[in-house]
């Protein structure tokens, strides 16, 4: 198992569970979340930083202009990754303001947490260097043509955007290379669940021996 950061007083078992745009971590997250596993999702954390009412919006309304704000206040976030897209200074200003919340929050989800592990999901987790909370690293993997499919298909836009995103991220191959566990999402949803099964009765003995040893 990985060696923990210092700063983090964890004391569970946090399993890291990672893969590229559209692999199937929320597919996946939700069925280790129904075994009774308490998840901390970075995605839903990023989303919650800017939602109606945080100061981290206001911030951005000042910073962009008001011309981000819906009609109810909330954040247009289409219009905000647009903004941002090809601008690497508006980029780098919003991580800033974003991550550390992000970080903040994720180490004190983990703290509460009370389940026997943790499921801490990111689709950046190797790339923010997460990963160095977790003991334990799960890569959701399937072919290209899989993920550009399936990922197409959620979010109704075009192949070449989803294909453009993929290479942004960290390659197949990298990714794959810090994998301790690997969940092969090529096949069906009842596949995908012996699997998330399987890896949570493995879990569930190594949060064991962990708390043993504690
Ligand atoms: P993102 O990185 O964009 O947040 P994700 O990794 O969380 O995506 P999901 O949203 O879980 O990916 O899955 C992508 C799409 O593929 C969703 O529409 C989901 O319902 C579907 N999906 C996931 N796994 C399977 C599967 N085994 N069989 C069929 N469809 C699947």
């Amino acid at each position: 198992m990985k060696k923990k950061l210092v700063n983090n007083k964890q004391s569970k078992l946090i399993i890291g569970l990672t893969g590229g745009i559209g692999s199937g971590k929320t597919a996946a997250s939700d069925l280790f979340a129904k075994q009774g596993v308490n998840v901390v999702d970075t995605d839903i954390l990023a989303r919650q930083a800017l939602q109606l009412g945080s100061p981290l919006l206001t911030q951005v309304f000042n910073y962009f202009g008001e011309q981000l704000k819906l009609e109810d206040g909330s954040l247009d976030r289409a219009a905000l990754r647009a903004l941002v897209f090809n601008n690497s200074t508006a980029k780098t200003w919003l991580e800033e303001l974003v991550h550390p919340w992000v970080k903040k929050e994720t180490l004190k989800a983990l703290a509460e947490a009370t389940s026997p592990y943790i499921l801490l999901s990111s689709p950046l987790l190797i790339e923010s260097g997460q990963v160095s909370l977790t003991d334990r690293l799960v890569v959701v993997d399937l072919p290209e043509s899989i993920q550009i499919q399936r990922t197409t298909q959620r979010d109704n836009n075009d192949p070449s955007l989803v294909k453009k995103i993929i290479q942004q991220q960290i390659s197949r191959q990298d990714r794959l290379a810090q994998a301790d566990d690997l969940i092969d999402n090529s096949g069906d949803l009842t596949s995908l669940q012996k699997q998330v099964d399987s890896l949570h009765n493995h879990y569930l003995k190594l949060a064991l021996t962990k708390a043993n040893q504690e």
